[in-house]
């Protein structure tokens, strides 16, 4: 058996007795009056470290040894034995460490135990060595590969959609233009920008949504799903909005409104299923350290089936809390965070699927219903975070979505393409947008939107 192994590996009790290669970085040393010292090792591999003994007959104890502190790094060669210690079932008593790279003390940022998310914003390129990022970082990777397991067992083809595109899903003024025109001299024809020079020859921009190109193949193949990153310049300092996040979008031929609520409230268990699943302990980190209730309000999800309820019930319910808004609530006007956060955090204590809401709010693709004055929308909505996914039925006939993009100030003809769709073997379908990273920060209970993305995007922050 190989030498090298992991922390993970390491701290469970079947693992003693072996020999082992352990590599990683130095969270604390610590040296006893009987002359020899415990080093305590991360690698990443889990939320824990193991505990390293080091003695003094180490042949580089004094060069080395003596020398570590939190942010060094190195390899460790020794034998694993059950720990006397308690919180812990093994360590290692080192036979050979390896100094690789020392981090002085008196610059290296992470010295103390506890940092404010603000200050490791600043050094985004350090805080995976924290407890906290390592925890986000194994937890945003466990969502990733639950939701490609999720799709892949159902049948769902994965599709990669353009990130720069000529098609404004959502709305212009949310979009970042991309050129490859001279900013300080921009070519013009009579007074407007001559396209025709720059590298598309016509505006483009990057994605704020895969959504036009996944009904593309899901009107042709069935079921599909990206997962991308998509982009929206809305200048908005929320702690729930980024310049760039990542969101998954699945489209289903021949579903229904009722099909897509389905497959919402499945994927989020799935998810959360296996997030409790196989990492119990960073978990765990979060309950006690980010939020207490973060456990029992996910295995609630688990067990219990999301509250549904049409835009005009959850109007009226908000109408009869007798709850003072910033924003007073009446039929047609958009629910604002507030509204969502006192559905699902106050009136229902759970997840809340609203649905149906007033076509004059919602975009053109959404299928109008049967009443004429609301599109078959849904939005779910979590506690704490608010909205986490929008989605809807889309409008499969080709005369009523004409008439919404025109109403909508669209011209038909830049769309004709997603015309054709409808104009050849149209299907009812369906879809859904789920945002990564509010996902993560309902799963997490981090409640600024920034520490859940490694790299957060948002105005007047691109640094890293
Ligand atoms: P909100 O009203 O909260 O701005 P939205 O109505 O613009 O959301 P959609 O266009 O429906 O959202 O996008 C689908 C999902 O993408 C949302 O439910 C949310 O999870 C996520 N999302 C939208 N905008 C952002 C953003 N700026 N940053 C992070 N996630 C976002
Ligand atoms: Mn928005």
């Amino acid at each position: 058996m190989s030498k090298k192994t992991t922390v993970a590996e390491s701290r469970s009790p079947d693992a003693v007795g072996r020999e082992v290669l352990l590599q990683g970085w130095v969270r604390t040393r610590r040296d006893s009056k009987a002359g020899f010292s415990f080093i305590e090792l991360n690698d990443g591999s889990c939320f824990g470290n193991i505990q390293i003994i080091a003695d003094a007959d180490l042949p580089n104890y004094a060069s080395d040894v003596k020398c570590l502190a939190a942010g060094c790094s190195v390899s460790v060669e020794g034998l694993i034995k059950a720990s006397p210690g308690k919180g812990q079932a093994t360590e290692v008593q080192a036979t050979k460490l390896t100094l690789h790279g020392t981090a002085d003390v008196k610059t290296y940022p992470l010295q103390k135990k506890r940092h404010s998310f603000e200050f490791l914003r600043t050094i985004a390129h350090l805080r995976t060595r924290t407890n906290t990022f390592g925890a986000i970082a194994r937890v945003r990777n466990c969502v990733c590969n639950s939701i490609h397991q999720f799709f892949q067992e159902r049948g769902f083809l994965y599709v990669n959609t353009p990130v720069i595109t000529a098609s404004d899903c959502e709305g212009a003024g949310e979009m970042f233009q991309v050129t490859t025109l001279t900013l300080d001299n921009v070519p013009k024809q009579a007074a407007a920008v001559d396209f025709a020079q720059d590298f598309f020859d016509q505006p483009s921009f990057l994605t704020v949504s895969g959504q036009l190109e996944a009904e593309i193949f899901a009107c042709g193949l069935g079921k599909a799903y990206t997962f991308g990153p998509t982009f929206r310049a809305e200048n908005s300092n929320t702690a729930r909005h980024l310049a760039e996040f990542w969101m998954v979008e699945p489209e289903v031929a021949f579903c229904d409104l009722e099909g897509g609520m389905d497959l919402a409230e499945q994927l989020l268990r799935r998810i959360v299923a296996d997030v409790l699943e196989h990492l119990h302990e960073d978990m765990e980190f979060f309950r006690k350290h980010i939020d207490k209730t973060v456990i029992k309000t996910l295995r609630h999800i688990i067990d219990n089936g999301f509250v549904r309820l049409s835009y005009t019930e959850a109007v009226e319910s908000l109408q009869a809390s007798g709850q003072q808004f910033e924003f007073p609530i009446e039929w047609g006007a958009d629910l604002q965070s507030e509204h969502e956060r006192y559905l699902t955090e106050h009136h229902f204590q759970c997840p809340v699927i609203v649905h149906d809401y007033p076509s004059a709010i919602k975009p053109f693709y959404m299928r109008l219903g049967d009443d004429g004055r609301t599109v078959r929308a849904m939005d779910v909505l979590v506690p704490t975070v608010g909205e986490i996914i929008g989605g809807s039925q889309r409008e499969e006939r080709l005369d009523v979505l004409a008439t919404r993009m025109r109403e909508q100030g669209i011209d038909p003809d830049n769309y004709w393409w997603y015309l054709d769709l409808r104009r050849y073997g149209t299907v009812p379908h369906s879809g859904f947008g789920l945002g990564l990273e509010r996902l993560l920060q309902f799963i997490t209970g981090m409640t600024n939107i920034r520490d859940v993305i490694p790299f957060p995007r948002t105005p007047g922050n691109v640094e890293f």
